[in-house]
């Protein structure tokens, strides 16, 4: 892949880290399977990219006498790494500014931040992110963004699991602010392009590590040309699309696109059947939900996001009528443990029920079902032999942890990421101690502190506050 000078400023911080066969022994280990299979105490062995053997402790060791590397799993927990559905890497630029606005970050930040934010600048602040993520568990993404390209360089070296795409849109932004809807041809070439060349260099990537993703932002700011483009893309590849859906653009699509529904438009354009990821669907209008069952689409589930944005997608009705249900950080980075309580939080409140969503479905919902709406599920999110060995070890022994009564209940309540010690992707560990490995955490850290700071102070001389008028 052609290395772009937005990579390079973040690839820097990455160095190459190498496979060693590895056995982790005598650990607690959750693996997520189709049983809800738990060893304790347990081992797991990793030969090259895969887990060659798991199981009770005494046995796989007795089995394995020859691992090069050993992990002392005692007062340890393994689980599979977490999946994440949706992100926006670059998008820790807005962390601080976006969270007390309400429906006015879209238009008073990402979109005017978008024509600001300079692509060395995301690379860093997208290296960031894929740091933090990696730190917390996060062992695949999928990320879809502006000029997401920038972000592929260093999600390849620090060892992440990601399918990338470009988040696409082809409406006149300038035109919009006018009260005047253009789709520019221009725009769209451009951006069919981007999208292309960025899914063509990626898709198979890093020993398969690295996929595509065709993506749109949403149906209000794309056209039916520009959905049907990158849809045949997707079939070509055959890899997924993506867009937020029922997100309340239902009014702007119904003006833009000739009194279309949002789901009707989707599905008519190749952004809604059994290879789309909708994300969020947080409002939905009547007969969406057997909208979104019938098209065979999965939803991206945001709770954590939703939940500071006022709205729950309605997961659970969804998940009865078939829907296939993953979870995504969006681009809340600070743990995916909040994600899971969130997961299950919103969902009681929504049920007015306390019952509703155990602690093992929520994890297997970050986990396995997450890899299944990713089309990953038989090479990831659960820990079985033959997988990608892709995983995390906790350090039980922590404040918030003990007594580790039952490690699913225990992890999924009272965990955070600031408790994982080690993290494996594709049989190379890229967390260890609690640092990422070869990366410069404090070069990165400032880095793309600088780069925010520089974008946020040219984005108040443009539009003179921190928001946009809009
Ligand atoms: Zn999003």
């Amino acid at each position: 892949m052609r290395l772009e000078r937005g990579s390079e400023a973040a690839g820097k911080f990455a160095l190459k880290v190498s496979n060693m066969d590895t056995i982790i022994t005598n650990a607690t280990v959750i693996t997520v399977d189709g049983s809800g299979t738990i060893y304790q105490p347990g081992a797991v062995v990793v030969r090259g990219d895969r887990i060659a053997d798991i199981g009770p402790s005494a046995e796989v060791e007795a089995r394995n006498p020859d691992v090069a590397k050993r992990i002392d799993g005692r007062g340890r927990v393994v689980l599979p790494g977490f999946v994440s559905v949706h992100n926006h890497l670059g998008y820790s630029v807005f962390r601080g500014r976006a969270e007390d606005i309400g429906h006015d970050a879209v238009m008073g930040l990402y979109v005017p931040m978008s024509t600001i934010l300079a692509r060395e600048e995301r690379a860093l602040l997208a290296a960031l992110s894929t740091a933090e993520l990696l730190r917390g568990g996060v062992t695949t993404v999928l990320q879809m963004e502006e000029d997401a390209d920038v972000s592929a360089a260093f999600v390849e070296e620090i060892g992440m699991r990601a399918a990338l795409g470009i988040m696409a849109s082809d409406i006149d932004v300038a035109a919009l602010k006018q009260g005047r809807i253009v789709f520019d041809e221009a725009i769209r070439a451009a951006q069919i392009a981007q999208s292309t060349r960025l899914a063509e260099e990626v898709h198979g990537r890093a020993n398969g590590r690295l996929t595509a993703v065709m993506a749109a932002n949403t149906a209000s700011t794309s056209s039916p040309e520009l959905l049907r483009a990158l849809r045949d893309v997707a079939d070509r590849l055959g890899v997924p699309v993506s867009m937020h859906i029922g997100i309340g653009e239902a009014p702007d699509v119904k003006a833009v696109h000739s009194g279309a529904g949002v789901f009707d438009f989707c599905r008519d354009n190749g952004f809604l059947d059994e290879r789309a990821i909708a994300v969020h669907c947080y409002q939905l209008e009547d007969g969406d939900v057997e909208r979104l069952a019938l098209s065979g689409a999965a939803l991206a589930h945001c709770p954590l996001m939703n939940q500071f944005r006022g709205a729950i997608a309605p997961a659970e009705t969804l998940r009865e009528h078939g829907v296939r249900v993953g979870l995504g950080i969006d681009n809340y980075f600070s743990d995916h443990f909040e994600v899971i309580r969130s997961r299950i939080a919103v969902a009681r409140i929504r049920a007015n029920d306390p019952s509703v969503v155990q602690s093992m479905d929520a994890l297997a919902d970050a986990t396995i079902r997450s890899a299944e709406v990713m089309g990953m599920a038989d090479q990831i999110g659960s820990l079985e032999i033959g997988k990608k060995a892709d995983l995390q070890i906790v350090d039980a022994r922590r404040y918030g942890l003990a007594p580790l009564n039952d490690p699913v209940r225990t992890l999924v309540y009272h965990g955070h990421g600031k408790d994982i010690e080690t993290v494996m992707v594709d049989g190379r560990i890229v967390v260890e101690d609690g640092r990422v490995t070869g990366v410069d955490e404090t070069a990165l850290i400032d880095e793309a502190a600088r780069a925010g700071e520089a974008a946020w102070a040219r984005f108040k001389d443009a539009h003179g506050s921190y928001v946009a008028p809009h």
